[in-house]
């Protein structure tokens, strides 16, 4: 999971890492798509087209909604970011990462990332055993989060 400071080497790696992964998919690299790219890398919470617009535009103030998120949509399609499956309409994203598991807030939305060695390493149950070959093997926990909950109950 990645928890580093913006600023730290394996950042710069990472991008260096996207610029790379953009060639050989023969995607351009885009002044808009690296600056897309390393607010999303640097973001740890997951963000929206829209969170992601909002904190781009001081730095590039003619960039449109709509470009974010066709370029998020281009980035997921290739492979170099994935998107979190979420019940909310707007899409939320992040960088292909370690793997890891999602812990999400029904109301306020906050998505936490978590790992569960145990789980990631128990045998699939027998009734799907034979189902074929696992590529992706993801939990979603959703429900309230602590301060929420403290919220609802104050
Ligand atoms: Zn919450
Ligand atoms: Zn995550």
């Amino acid at each position: 999971m990645y928890q580093g400071h913006p600023h730290s080497a394996q950042s710069n790696e990472r991008l260096h890492a996207f610029e790379q992964a953009c060639r050989k998919a023969g995607l351009k690299i885009t002044h808009q798509r690296v600056e897309i790219f390393r607010e999303l890398a640097f973001a740890q919470d997951h963000p929206s087209a829209e969170t992601i617009h909002r904190r781009l535009k001081k730095k590039l103030p003619t960039i449109s909604v709509d470009t974010v998120y066709r370029t998020l949509t281009t980035l997921e399609k290739h492979g170099l970011i994935s998107k979190v499956q979420t019940v909310e309409s707007q899409a939320r994203f992040e960088v292909k990462d370690d793997h890891h598991h999602h812990l999400i807030c029904d109301n306020c939305h906050e998505i936490i990332d978590f790992d569960w060695q145990v789980f990631d390493e128990y045998p699939l149950p027998n009734e799907i055993s034979d189902w074929g070959k696992i590529k992706n093997k993801k939990v979603i926990l959703h429900g309230l989060c602590r301060k929420c909950s403290q919220k609802v109950s104050s």
